[in-house]
């Protein structure tokens, strides 16, 4: 059997972190088991599904490297599921109800006074034909529940073990809504027939679900697909990470943050498994370390300050050429020597802006009272041909003619060479400063 996943994101907003968790198991799946990927688009909500959010997931999802072997469009699939309520029709499985949303949150609200479980009562399943007649000529039009069997779904999950789940304890679900628009559920199982997925792989929120769909396979004559259920993302002080995704999203991440795509998917690659939260350099490094049995039962905690500590560690490691037309985009590319001079000070590529304009550009020296004339005779000192020695070479001058050390020593020549506190080695930014720009700016 050749594997075949999906990942179905909705184009009703931006791609976040906790979807790309579930794109990457799936895409790391695949590609471990010489499978095939496909990128579904689930826009059946045609109000909220706009063009730029579907623009947006192929975007982000080639930016990350996660590419597709196929893809598809929900919208452009209303007539298999058509047919497939149709099918669910003549069996009697799909049955029209008559409650209004009022009228339903009226029932669970006693059911809940009650101390019972807000399962759906069945009331419409019950009506004869001519209650029904008269419902409809009274104006109200059916949604349409899925008939649930009431037994015990038991599959084996490739990440939880065994599941076990009581359709006798869950509502009916909706498939068809009033206005014959469809939900998630019925759209996504004639996809995953129609398109011979053989393993299911999302968040645990579809654990319910599942048991459901699994229940509407088999109705409609195919078996079900494996599944595997990973636990959702929890923030790095363990609350929930739902509300906050709106932040993290790829696009905001990539172009906000410039956090690179590496470090993103080796975070969430390793995040709740059994191995340790370290960088990969490649998805192909990332393939090779798959196995659903390291997936943790626990929730994964998802830590933006370990998300930026991989991106500089990848960042330090970066060659030049790999970087050359990111630091452009950024007007920041200073040429191979000043990459190497400031990539290990580096916590994210947008700094590198700010030290190419401190080397390029201009600055405002920052200079103590006490230090304008330790400065001017180290001014004077600098040679017109700055060297790689020539930093060692001036501050041992220095030394020997003013007695300064330590701090005081290197401090003040920092502070108004660069204007930081902090900042790559001297002894290499000198050189690309070159003599008279480190003149000028020792001297007030
Ligand atoms: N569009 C669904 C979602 O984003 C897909 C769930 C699934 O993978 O079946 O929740």
């Amino acid at each position: 059997m050749t594997v075949k996943v999906r990942f179905a994101p909705s184009p009703t907003g931006k791609l976040h972190v906790g979807n790309i968790r579930t794109a990457l198991l799936n895409w790391l799946f695949a590609r471990a088991e010489q499978g095939s990927f496909l990128l579904r688009i689930d826009d059946t909500d045609l109000e909220r599904s706009t063009a730029a959010f579907e623009a947006g997931i192929f975007a982000d999802m080639q930016w990350l490297g996660l590419d597709h072997d196929e893809t598809m469009k929900q919208s452009a699939r209303f007539a298999a599921y058509d047919e497939a309520t149709q099918k669910l029709k003549s069996m009697s499985l799909l049955y029209p109800c008559y409650e209004s949303p009022e009228e339903l949150d009226r029932q669970r609200k006693l059911q809940r006074a009650q101390g019972k479980p807000p399962v759906y009562n069945r009331a419409s399943l019950n009506l004869d034909e001519k209650e029904k007649s008269k419902l409809e000529a009274e104006g109200r039009k059916p949604h349409w529940r899925f008939k649930l069997s009431g037994k015990v779904i038991v599959w084996n999950d490739v990440i939880r073990g065994e599941q076990k789940i009581d359709t006798g304890s869950l509502s009916d679900p909706i498939l068809v809504r009033a206005d014959g628009s469809y939900l998630y559920t019925l759209p996504s199982v004639v996809d995953d027939i129609d398109l011979s997925i053989t393993h299911i792989i999302r968040g645990e929120d579809h654990v319910t679900n599942s048991a459901t769909q699994i229940e509407i396979f088999k109705a409609l004559g195919s078996e079900p697909p494996a599944m595997g259920h990973h636990p959702l993302l929890i923030g790095a002080d363990g609350g929930k990470l739902s509300k906050r995704l709106g932040t993290l999203s790829v696009a905001g991440l990539r172009d906000e943050e410039q956090i690179d795509a590496m470090a993103i998917l080796s975070l969430l690659a390793k995040i709740g498994t059994s191995d340790p939260v370290e960088a990969r350099r490649t998805l192909d490094d990332l393939v090779a370390e798959f196995s659903f049995a390291k997936i943790a039962r626990a929730p994964a905690r998802f830590d933006p300050a370990e998300l930026k500590a991989l991106n500089a560690k990848l960042l330090h490691e970066t060659p030049y050429r790999d970087v050359r037309e990111k630091l452009a985009e950024l007007s920041a590319d200073g040429g191979e020597d000043f990459w190497l001079a400031i990539r290990d000070n580096l916590g994210s590529l947008a700094d590198a802006a700010l030290w190419y304009n401190i080397i390029f550009g201009t600055i405002d020296p920052v200079i103590a009272e006490d230090d304008v004339d330790f400065l001017a005779l180290a001014s004077r000192l600098l040679p017109e041909e700055i060297t790689d020695n020539s930093w060692s070479e001036l501050t041992s001058s220095l030394k020997a003619q003013t007695g300064r050390k330590g701090k005081s020593l290197f401090m003040p020549l920092r502070l108004a060479l660069t204007g930081q506190k902090h900042g790559p080695d001297m002894g290499v930014i000198l050189p690309l400063l070159g003599a008279d720009k480190a003149k000028a700016r020792l001297n007030i």
